[in-house]
């Protein structure tokens, strides 16, 4: 029984796409709006989820295999432009008890410096310029 259903769904997924980086990504996006609909009464936003919804299974059931693929390298690049801005904000969020970020007034590169109150000298690694570090908090 639970067999032949597989076959049966692996012979409709025969030449389909599947599921991708935009559509695994897209499911938390659903839900989540999904759940904002629940508690903020947003005019059409049923009618947007339902759309939604049937434009991620669509993806992951159409036939057009390059064009989805070209939309995916798509998604992945924007991603990608995000998670390069993002990351060094994160890394600073992550950082805050041991360590303090300071640009070099010299070159402007950003340095990360021990988490130790109070005024202190430092050498700047790429061109060497000794300036004064004040870390408050
Ligand atoms: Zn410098």
């Amino acid at each position: 029984m639970l067999d032949k259903m597989k076959v049966k769904l692996m012979d409709f997924m025969q030449g389909r796409y599947g599921a991708d980086h935009l559509y695994l990504a897209s499911v938390p996006v659903y839900f989540i709006l999904a759940i904002v609909q629940i508690f903020a009464d947003i005019p059409f936003m049923s009618v947007l989820l339902m759309a939604f919804f049937v434009w991620m299974f669509y993806r992951v059931f159409s036939k057009n295999i390059e064009a989805r693929r070209a939309e995916n390298a798509k998604f992945l690049a924007f991603y990608g432009r995000v998670k390069k801005r993002v990351n060094p904000v994160w890394q600073r969020v992550r950082d805050v008890r041991k360590y303090r970020y300071r640009k070099c007034p010299e070159c402007g590169i950003t340095l990360r410096l021990p988490m130790k109150r109070g005024t202190h000298t430092t050498n700047c690694p790429k061109c060497k310029h000794r300036f004064e570090v004040k870390i408050r908090v």
